[in-house]
């Protein structure tokens, strides 16, 4: 028996915290959780899963149209916002009640409060009256919408937390960002039958995706109707008794009914009390080194309050990293390289390793193989909807230093993509790969011409 109430306390039941919780307490340590909302965290509650299930319900609208161009006479439709809500919601319930019954079973327990460190071994539970000790400490609160608090009539913006509690589907709504969540809901809404604009500071969608893949998403964003207005952003949004009207920098004035901004996210320390133990921070995300350790020697953080790659399976990853390091006596660290992500936009997008301008500045010369062409399944029914694979390889060791695929299963497919890169296969290993047909992804190993510039004038 140590000191301490705990061997380990966890701030934060999302998708890191749990995992860490979940390992340690299996091991035979003395694991409590805190989690002031509800168990889960973003991924469950307000992000990955109910997203996913948004576009599940919103994709159906292109799927009936399809439909008829196979033969199916499609009755007429409808989509009733409140039924997919109460479902939804039941089912994001019952993910959320496996959560605690996991922690549960291997023994965590679990404190529904807010955390607040004391010092670096002791925690309030905040509103319970009571405090405990803990040998290590792991924070996992995650991150929250970011959105400019100082910009007039800020208080009539959604962000993609209520997105997903909205009690009516607006007919109009003007989106701002560029990034993952503001190309998702986009996608979301209009198959929902919604008119929306998408509002974007920057010269195109996506910064950080390869330049093909960000211009030809949005080519497909405006063939399915959506307005996107690129280079301003929004300066104020104004209430009046038509609905919202959102003031852009570029002087255009747009009118809605809802207006949601996902102009990225901020590291959740909010409250923490982090001071208290002395926890170093630098631009609002703790700091951690590669056992996610920070600079208090028995306090760790996993997630995307660490800020380093905000996914839900790096956090986890995080997470078990941490666990097998301090719990198992089995030090080790989750190497954040080559890390595949996906866009679920429509079409979506699947990403891993380097664009192609990234790996220019790395490796110089690089060979490029690129494809844009009509998925059989969209050239039957005569729709113009495009799929895009591109592969960046290192012209000297001819290693596939990046695989961009944009379609509608392209984050199934980039998911097998990523072993392979993983792994450092070289061009000559995929192409030696038989192709699966037909299919969409084959074309990932039958592409044999070097694309040239002049070939195809997609590049933003
Ligand atoms: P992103 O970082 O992806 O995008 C933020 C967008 O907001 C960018 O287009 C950025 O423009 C713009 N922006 C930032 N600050 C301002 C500002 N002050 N004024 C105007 N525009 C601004 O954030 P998201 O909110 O979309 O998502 C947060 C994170 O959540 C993602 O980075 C990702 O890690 C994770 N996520 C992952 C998903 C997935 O895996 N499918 C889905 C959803 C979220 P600019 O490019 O010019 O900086």
């Amino acid at each position: 028996m140590t000191q301490y109430d705990y061997d380990l306390f966890v701030i934060g039941a999302g998708s890191g915290g749990v995992r860490a919780a979940r390992l340690a307490a299996l091991s035979g340590a003395r694991v409590a959780v805190a989690e002031e909302h509800r168990v889960g965290g973003t991924c469950v509650i307000r992000g990955c899963v109910p997203k996913k299930f948004m576009v599940y319900a919103s994709e159906f609208a292109s799927h009936f149209k399809l439909a008829q161009a196979y033969g199916w006479t499609v009755g007429e439709t409808s989509f009733d916002w409140p039924t997919f809500l109460a479902e939804k919601d039941k089912e994001i319930a019952r993910l959320s009640g496996i959560y605690v019954t996991n922690l549960q079973n291997a023994g965590a327990e679990l404190a529904h409060a807010k955390a607040r460190l004391i010092d670096a071994h002791t925690i309030e539970l905040v509103g319970k009256d009571k405090t405990v000790t803990a040998d290590k400490i792991l924070i996992a609160t995650g991150g929250r919408p970011w959105v400019p608090q100082d910009m007039p009539g800020i208080e009539h913006v959604l962000t993609s937390d209520e997105a997903f509690q909205l009690e009516n589907l607006p007919k109009r709504i003007v989106i701002a960002g560029g990034g993952y969540i503001a190309v998702e809901f986009a996608c979301i809404f209009k198959g929902l039958g919604v008119d929306v604009t998408l509002v974007h500071r920057g010269p195109n969608i996506l910064r950080g995706f390869d330049d093909h893949v960000r211009a030809h998403l949005a080519d497909e964003l405006e063939k399915k109707g959506i307005d996107v207005l690129l280079g301003c952003q929004h300066e104020s949004v104004e209430k009046t008794e038509a609905g919202l009207v959102s003031h852009l920098t570029s002087g255009a004035t747009l009118e809605s009914d809802q207006v949601l901004f996902a102009l990225g996210r901020a590291p959740y320390v909010k409250g923490l009390g982090l001071e208290n133990a002395g926890v170093a921070l630098k631009d609002g995300a703790v700091i951690v080194d590669d056992y996610s350790r920070t600079n208090v020697e028995n306090i760790w953080a996993v997630g995307d309050v660490t800020d380093r790659i905000n996914l839900t399976p790096v956090a986890i990853r995080e997470g078990a990293a941490f666990a097998q390091t301090e719990f198992y006596d089995n030090p080790t660290t989750f190497d954040h390289e080559m890390v595949a992500s996906a866009v679920f936009s429509q079409p979506a997008i699947g990403s891993v390793g380097l664009t192609e301008a990234e790996a220019r500045h790395a490796h110089g010369k690089v060979d490029i193989y690129l494809s844009r062409f009509r998925a059989m399944k969209h050239a039957f029914a005569g729709g113009d909807e495009r799929a895009l694979i591109k592969l960046v390889v290192d012209q000297a060791s001819q290693k596939i230093l990046g695989c961009h695929v944009v379609a509608a299963d392209a984050p199934e497919i980039i998911q097998m993509a990523a072993i392979a890169l993983k792994m450092g296969a070289t061009k000559a290993q995929w192409d030696s790969t038989c192709a699966v047909h037909p299919t969409l992804a084959e074309e990932l190993v039958t592409m044999r011409e070097k694309y040239l510039p002049q070939d195809l004038g997609a590049a933003a």
